[in-house]
């Protein structure tokens, strides 16, 4: 197996918020230093059964944005199992400024070949995707964020004995490939929350057809936009890292703590209810939102 199962599932943190509910967040992304979060677990299965078939000619080809932490995740899979990676990156601009961006300058280093393309082209990627598979037989093409069935299965590691006594579970939603996992493989009496830091108004249903339980609510948690920094944001992320020793991501896990936070307040869960986020991981986005944030003279995420 190439990517393998901690000795130690990960941790599981309170957040001692001293109101009527416990809240913990379970550190996924310190489960691995550059493949961090679910993308280790939606990755576990499509990588291990890819390597373990040997295929003659290997390849791993993937989809995503500048700031992806999936493009992140596959460079560093292809870097430390020695096979080469190609990065299908949305936006044709970018070929003249990856070198400014931390992701994809790092997914380079990692050997990551790049090819950008325009937006108009990446909404027709399935298009690409036949050609592609044509062109390389043996490679293993992966869906954006890695979602496909076998993604859903890994993130059934997520759970285990330590997540079973909790009320609620919550994840950040981007694809929906990780709460469908959640969703499926969670205790009867759980409830899953899932905090949209996307605005896509068919996600609902493609996570339906991810799982077989009905047990999942969404709610909107983009604060602005996908993958746009709001000040806001910034402050509680800053005040998080400061009161609770834990470092959230301004794409995912630190708008669903805010919203958190928010539903806490306004007594969304009843008294005594044990809430588990995931922190999902999404780190290495930092470093680049504040390259973006210096450059407009914004208050820096610390
Ligand atoms: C990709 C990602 C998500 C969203 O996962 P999906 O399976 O695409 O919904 C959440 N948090 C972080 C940090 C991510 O990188």
């Amino acid at each position: 197996m190439f990517l393998k199962i901690p000795e130690e599932s990960a941790l599981i943190q309170e957040i001692d918020i001293h109101k009527n509910v416990k809240l913990f967040m379970k550190r996924e992304d310190l489960i691995h230093p550059q493949i961090s979060g679910n993308k280790y677990w939606k990755l576990f299965f499509t990588v291990n059964n890819y390597l373990e078939y040997k295929p003659e000619n290997p390849l791993i080809i993937t989809f995503g944005g500048a700031y992806s932490n999936h493009i992140s995740a596959v460079s560093a899979v292809g870097h430390s199992a020695g096979i080469p990676t190609l990065g299908i990156i949305r936006g044709e601009e970018l070929e003249k400024k990856w070198k400014d961006n931390p992701t994809l300058a790092s997914a380079k280093r990692n050997g990551m070949n790049l090819k950008f393309i325009t937006r108009e082209e990446y909404r027709h990627k399935e298009k690409l995707t036949v050609f592609l598979q044509q062109e390389f037989p043996d490679a293993l093409i992966i869906p954006e964020g890695g979602t496909n069935k076998s993604a859903v299965m890994g993130i059934k590691m997520m759970l285990n004995t330590h997540t079973k006594d909790f009320d609620y579970l919550c994840t950040a939603v981007g694809t929906g490939g990780t709460i469908a996992g959640i969703s499926e493989f969670c205790e009867e009496n759980q409830k899953v929350i899932g905090f949209k830091v996307v605005e896509d108004a068919s996600l609902e249903q493609k996570i339906s057809e991810l799982t077989s339980k009905r047990n999942f609510y969404l709610t909107d948690a983009d604060l602005g936009g996908y993958g746009k920094i709001n000040d806001d944001n910034i402050r509680f992320i800053n005040d998080f890292k400061t009161n609770f020793e834990i470092p959230l991501d301004p794409v995912y896990t630190g708008k669903m703590m805010q919203k958190v936070f928010e539903m806490i307040d306004a007594d969304y869960f009843s008294a005594g209810s044990k809430i588990l986020c995931f922190h999902t991981g999404g780190l290495q986005g930092v470093e680049g939102a504040n390259l973006l944030l210096e450059k407009q003279n914004r208050d820096l995420i610390i």
